[in-house]
């Protein structure tokens, strides 16, 4: 299995540290609003990438925490804690802030059939650990106490920079020289930021009442759940290799001494219309207002159809592709399931088509940095297959048996809902007849109403009237 590796931009062999099992940290969202579109694609493509590890064989430990303290507004060094900010426009303690806006991600995950982290850690629960970390780093001469702020210290860690390509020098070129700075050097980044009076999320510390920046919690939280040696996979989105991931490496590697993780795998960002999604933009959608239009399974299928490096846009288009797409799975898979249960089982040893093709083609595309819009294609490849050899009468039972083997196993992967029967797209034609007969019958026209019926039934239509209105069922 290949997986393009972020730390050494290329594709690498996947050799786990210990055999059959991984350890997985994916960065969590800041809960200070609701998700955006953008997380959405990335948590969905961590979750098939977890899926297929899984699929292959290994026990994944996966781990994503949820930022509810020390992210400042502007990804910056000084300012406002987004959640409290939040929390003082509502008047409402940051804690509840956090605890609804979790909830809300965790909605979005459940309609997004997102399988469950196995630890949610929260940074709010991990002061202790944090003041620990940062007392080892400063024994370790890798931070600095500075006005009851604590430091740490870049030029003390020669490898800074590996991860997002870039160098201190330019970094520092390009530095915003903070006045009143308790920096020894403009890259150092916090590791506690002393609070001030109108600070409401503070804590006891050596150094000061203060909070921990942001980067910590993620060093302190995957050591504390992963162990404090190397791990496997650090995913998150590519927006956060600098300087959040870049900070994590820096704090986690000075104090072990090992590599934090052996792979790192950032998914990209999601664009409205060829524009970058952004709140400050006024063009982000949630994921919840994407399920309410198209629903979680196209949504979801829209993710998976492109590969999680790639750029995505949000737009009627590309969502109106997956909604066909749906469809077509689902027509497919209901289809071959009533024929599978109309024929009779006679020739159960015969197929006409080869499985192990297919299956081997899916594995080559998903061991291949898991390449999903590959090993979709796959799958489409296999629909036509199958009604071209049914119009040659070539398919049999065992075929039938086949394709939904092999679709529970790429649905155990891709995890999309199935349309049922009654919500398949029916043609426009034969809506404009239901309608038709509905208004003949609203006025009084029953002589009108029976020959749409009619016409319907010729169609391979059933309507039936319910109390919310007409119901058509395909025969
Ligand atoms: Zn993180």
């Amino acid at each position: 299995m290949l997986i393009y590796n972020k730390l050494t931009n290329q594709k690498e062999e996947f050799v786990p540290i210990n055999p059959g099992k991984v350890g997985m940290y994916v960065c969590g969202p800041t809960v200070y609003d609701h998700c955006h579109l953008g997380h959405g694609r990335g948590y969905v493509s961590m979750d098939v990438i977890r899926k297929y590890l899984e699929f292959s064989g290994y026990e994944v430990k996966y781990i994503m925490n949820y930022t509810d303290v020390g992210h400042l507004v502007n990804d910056a060094e000084v300012g406002e804690d987004k959640l409290e900010r939040r929390a003082k426009k509502e008047k409402i303690d940051p804690i509840e802030i956090a605890n609804f806006y979790i909830q809300s991600c965790e909605e979005d995950f459940e309609a997004l059939n997102i399988k469950p982290a196995i630890f949610y850690p929260r940074p709010t629960k991990y002061i202790d650990k944090m003041i620990n970390f940062i007392e080892r780093l400063i024994e370790k001469d890798f931070a600095y106490e500075s006005n009851g702020s604590v430091y740490f210290s870049v030029e003390k860690f020669p490898d800074y920079g590996k991860l997002s390509g870039r160098k201190t020098d330019e970094l520092l070129a390009g530095a915003r020289v903070e006045i009143d700075s308790d920096k020894k050097n403009p890259l150092d980044f916090a590791l506690w930021i002393k609070a001030d009076e109108n600070h409401i999320l503070k804590w006891n510390s050596p150094w000061s009442i203060g909070y921990p920046g942001w980067h910590i919690e993620c060093s302190v939280m995957s050591c504390d759940l992963l162990g404090e040696n190397t791990f496997d996979i650090h995913g998150g989105g590519n927006e956060n290799a600098f300087p959040h991931n870049e900070n994590e490496i820096a704090q986690s590697e000075a104090l072990t001494g090992q590599r934090m993780a052996n792979y790192w795998v950032l998914w990209n960002m999601v664009n409205t219309n060829g524009l970058k999604m952004g709140k400050s933009l006024g063009n982000a959608t949630n994921p919840k207002e994407a399920i309410k239009k198209y629903g979680a399974g196209t949504v979801r299928l829209w993710i998976i159809s492109s590969h999680y490096r790639s750029v995505m846009d949000f737009n009627e288009n590309s969502l109106n592709q997956a909604t066909k797409n749906l469809e077509k799975i689902s027509k497919f898979i209901n289809h071959v399931q009533e024929k599978l249960a109309k024929i009779n089982s006679t020739n159960e040893d015969l197929a006409t088509i080869d499985f192990d093709y297919y299956q081997e083609k899916f594995k080559e595309a998903m061991d291949d940095d898991f390449n999903t819009p590959l090993a979709l294609s796959v799958f489409y490849d296999l629909i036509t297959q199958t009604y071209k050899l049914e119009t040659e009468n070539k398919i049999t039972a065992l075929d039938l048996k086949n394709i939904l083997s092999f679709w529970n196993k790429v649905n155990s992967i891709f995890s999309l809902e199935i349309m049922p029967r009654d919500k398949e797209e029916i043609p426009q034609e034969i809506m404009q007849l239901a309608k038709d007969r509905e208004t003949a019958r609203k006025d009084k026209n029953f002589q009108e109403a029976d020959s749409l019926r009619d016409k319907l039934k010729e169609r391979g239509y059933e309507i039936e009237d319910t109390s919310e209105g007409f119901k058509l069922t395909k025969n």
